[in-house]
């Protein structure tokens, strides 16, 4: 591996590039709407200090976060956009959004309330968007919270809304009936609050069609190449891998065990890869394989080569026993997520999804970022 700050075990790589294409290849799907783009949790793991400046390349002006820190961050990164904070409001933090230049995304009427008293006591008008629960019962104003709001003129006042949202709960299933009883809820909700722009669809629902794109998309995972909708591929190409080294390859004779509480047995004897990537790095503990189990594995020379016994903190092992591994050897590099082990894939192994796998991955690895035209 080129390019690897020496002493790393992994390395996470990170095409900027192929990002900026994700953001400008869904911009076109959703068109007239504009396509935003959602950087919380450090851009899915990714490094939201390379990643914003991608996005606003592209040609990206609206950025979701979750915290206020988060918008921190993202005013540094891009001075011009639009920031909204998905957590809302909490103790303290309205200095801080304040000072950012971000919109809270606000879903309880006291929150609502509190907010514009702070806009009474400062004089002035502060932005906001509201988000309504059309059914995800999760964050989100009820029709009752409306109502509750609808006579005290007093808040709207002190109030500039910009973005009415909701979320949906099922919008990876292009057949689930809920998708459009989200959007009756949807269309039902906004039009008990004032006019202004309205957003439905994340990654999965921008997939749905036209009339789930309402205003404004939020996709944050198929930006970095995820195909969370089920319908269809999402247009977008992969944008991460994460890679790390060997650091012992040998044989195991037969009837050993391998890895912590020898959960796997060797019915014959096995060539064994020891490889730098535990659960610390990313690799969930589910992606472990006792005997007659299956577990996750990792990419070789273009071939999967399966994880054997126990992840432990740091290491995996991985039976190197068929054909296409027999050269592999100490300071070698394997593939833990690539173009030929998608994060989907990685995550249904781990009995998850592909975000909790981009979000978790490679905390000690170094990364790397590709930008230029060659990548
Ligand atoms: C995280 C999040 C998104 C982005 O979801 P993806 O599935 O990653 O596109 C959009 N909207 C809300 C409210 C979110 O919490």
């Amino acid at each position: 591996m080129s390019g690897v700050p020496a002493g790393k075990t992994g390395v996470v790589t990170v095409n900027l590039k192929a990002i900026e294409r994700n953001w400008k290849a869904l911009a076109r799907v959703v068109a007239p709407a504009v396509c935003g783009g959602v950087v919380k949790a450090d851009a899915y793991g990714l490094g939201a200090n390379r990643v914003i400046p991608a996005l606003s390349r592209a040609g990206c002006r609206t950025f979701f976060v979750a915290t206020a820190d988060e918008a921190v961050q993202a005013r540094t990164l891009s001075a011009g956009a639009t920031i909204f904070v998905l957590d809302g409001l909490v103790s303290g933090s309205e200095a801080v959004l304040i000072g950012a230049d971000a919109i809270p995304v606000l879903s309880d009427p006291d929150a609502i309330r509190e907010w514009a008293d702070i806009a009474a006591g400062r004089n002035t008008r502060l932005p906001l968007a509201i988000q309504v629960d059309s059914g995800l019962n999760r964050l989100g104003l009820t029709e009752d919270g409306i109502h509750s709001l609808s006579g005290e003129e007093a808040v709207w006042h002190n109030l500039d809304l910009r973005l009415v949202m909701s979320h949906l709960a099922c919008a990876d299933e292009p057949n689930n009936p809920m998708n459009e009883c989200q959007l009756q809820a949807f269309q039902h909700l906004s039009s008990l609050l004032p006019a202004g722009p309205r957003s439905l669809a994340a990654s999965d629902g921008l997939m749905l069609g036209k009339g789930y794109h309402c205003d404004l998309v939020r996709p944050g995972y198929a930006l970095y190449g995820g195909q969370a909708f089920q319908g269809g591929r999402t247009p977008v190409e992969p944008a991460v891998r994460a890679d790390a080294v060997v650091l012992q390859v040998r044989n195991v004779d037969a009837g050993q065990s391998i890895g912590y509480s020898a959960t796997f047995h060797t019915a014959e004897p096995r060539r064994i890869a020891t490889i730098a990537a535990g659960y610390a790095d990313g690799m969930f503990r589910s992606l472990s394989a006792g005997d007659g189990e299956r577990g996750g594995s990792v990419v070789i020379n273009g071939k999967r080569a399966p994880i054997v016994g126990r992840v432990s903190m740091d290491l995996i092992t991985v039976d190197v026993s068929a054909d296409p591994f027999s050269g592999l050897k100490r300071g070698d590099w394997v593939t833990l997520i690539g173009p030929d082990l998608p994060v989907e894939l990685v995550g249904s192994s781990a009995k998850t999804i592909g975000y909790e796998v981009l979000t978790n991955l490679g905390r000690r690895f170094a990364r790397v970022y590709l930008d230029g035209e060659q990548d």
